[in-house]
């Protein structure tokens, strides 16, 4: 008879909350995590603040945000969807709020009451926690898993739930160990790939501008001529490009047009003119400035960190008087707010992806209990099945759906 009934590899999101669930079965259930705590991933999520879901309820709804396999989430987000999620928080005392874009996070403690909770709740239900365990990998005979290879010995359980998530920053303990078991076991991949990546852009001048927030911008990314990707809101630059939620929302679309050849973006500053108005908005604040220079004229405009950026790509002298500049130097000027034009020379690379896209093959795992279709007693959670969703708090939704299922099962399966 194994020691333990469950045994969860990963104390991501999704391993500490299949651990807990199983747990409140009445499993013996024991978790293994390779760095010295769990959660070092989820401690960044939202710049600290966590994104813990999306107030989008209805499953079907939802699952349209996981692209053409979405559907296969239902039964997940039928047992344990967002109202679940809310519920599960705010019964523990952490409150939550619905914010811009119907993003869900707590009021107070951010990620790091996140984690606490979840390490109360896995702990209270009965869940022993090992840390600083890196599994070096699983023995399978025959369908099954038959042991667990750790540095302090072998480990076996009836059930086992690899959790291990992605390839994106590896310092939080992702390296990929969960889809080299599981091609080794016989599961197809989905070619692992960054996702919700920021691009990096032909300019010597991003890392000035660190500080900066786009907030409000539009940007639409253009190939051949074409559009490929347009979003509204917020963006920032990066050392070597430009990041924040819009420009990861659209990063999928760009790596592909990326194969196919060069891509611009376009980022218009004032999305809610036309560039006709903003003409005129130019030509009253140059008129009420006409004898001041140039570089004293844009504050009324800009973020004082862009006016230096600026007044170099407008090539307009910067001490050039108001009054004197020319129709042509204002167009140009007022084509840097409205058509700012940037080339992208790639996306930044894969350990700064918040996401990796493809993993376990969903034809290998049966989406109703979260069980591989290969080996028995093995079941997967979270980023490393092949599902991701944009930002908006969709993939941790995705770890508490498919954790609660893999959970459940393996606790009575
Ligand atoms: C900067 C950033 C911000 C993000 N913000 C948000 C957000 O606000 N909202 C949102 O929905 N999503 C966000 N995400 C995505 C979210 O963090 C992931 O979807 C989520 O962490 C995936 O959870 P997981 O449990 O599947 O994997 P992980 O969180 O990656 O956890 C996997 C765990 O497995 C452990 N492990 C790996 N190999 C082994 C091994 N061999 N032995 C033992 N343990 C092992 C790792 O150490 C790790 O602790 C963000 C991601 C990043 C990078």
């Amino acid at each position: 008879m194994s020691e333990y009934d469950v045994i969860v590899i990963g104390g991501g999101p999704a391993g500490l909350f299949a651990a807990g669930v199983a747990a409140e079965q009445g499993a013996r259930v024991l978790l293994l995590e390779k760095k010295h705590r769990c959660g070092a991933k989820l401690l960044i999520t939202g710049k600290g603040r966590c994104n813990i879901t999306h107030d989008e309820e209805d499953p079907r709804r939802f699952c349209e945000y996981f692209g053409r396999q979405g559907k296969t989430l239902l039964t997940a987000l039928y047992s344990f969807g967002v109202a679940a999620t809310v519920d599960f928080f705010e019964q523990r005392g952490l409150p939550l709020q619905r914010e811009r874009g119907g993003r869900i996070f707590p009021t107070r403690g951010g990620a790091a009451e996140v984690l606490k909770l979840l390490l109360d709740y896995a702990r209270q239900a009965g869940v022993e926690i090992k840390t600083s365990c890196p599994v070096a990998g699983l023995r399978c005979e025959a369908d099954r898993i038959r042991a667990i290879e750790t540095p302090s010995g072998t480990l076996r359980a009836d059930n086992i739930i690899v959790a291990t998530g992605g390839l994106s920053y590896p310092q939080t303990g992702c390296s990929g160990d969960g889809y080299r078991w599981a091609t080794a076991s016989g599961h197809r991949l989905t070619p692992p790939q960054p996702a919700l990546v920021p691009l990096q852009l032909d300019a010597d001048w991003t890392g000035e501008l660190l500080n900066l927030n786009l907030k409000n911008v539009g940007i639409t990314a253009w190939h051949n001529n074409k559009p490929v990707a347009e979003r509204f809101g917020e963006a920032f630059f990066t050392r070597h490009g430009i990041g924040g939620p819009i420009v990861l929302d659209m990063s999928a679309q760009i790596r592909d047009a990326l194969q196919q050849g060069p891509v611009e973006l376009q980022l218009d500053l004032k999305p809610a003119v036309s560039a006709e108005i903003f003409d005129q908005r130019l030509q009253r604040e140059l008129a009420a400035h006409s004898n001041k220079n140039f570089g004293n004229a844009l504050s009324g405009l800009l973020p004082q960190l862009l006016i230096p950026l600026f007044v170099l790509l407008s090539e307009i002298p910067v001490d050039k008087k108001c009054h004197s500049i020319t129709k042509q130097e204002r167009q140009r000027l007022g084509s840097l707010f409205k058509n700012w034009r940037l080339k992208v020379t790639g996306l930044d690379t894969p350990e700064r992806a918040i996401i990796t896209s493809g993993g376990v093959s969903l034809a290998d795992i049966d989406m109703r209990t979260m069980r591989s279709k290969i080996i028995n007693n093995l079941y997967f959670a979270g980023e490393m099945i092949d599902l991701d969703g944009p930002t908006g708090g969709f993939n941790l939704q995705l770890c508490w759906s498919t954790g609660y299922l893999a959970g459940i099962n393996a606790a009575t399966g």
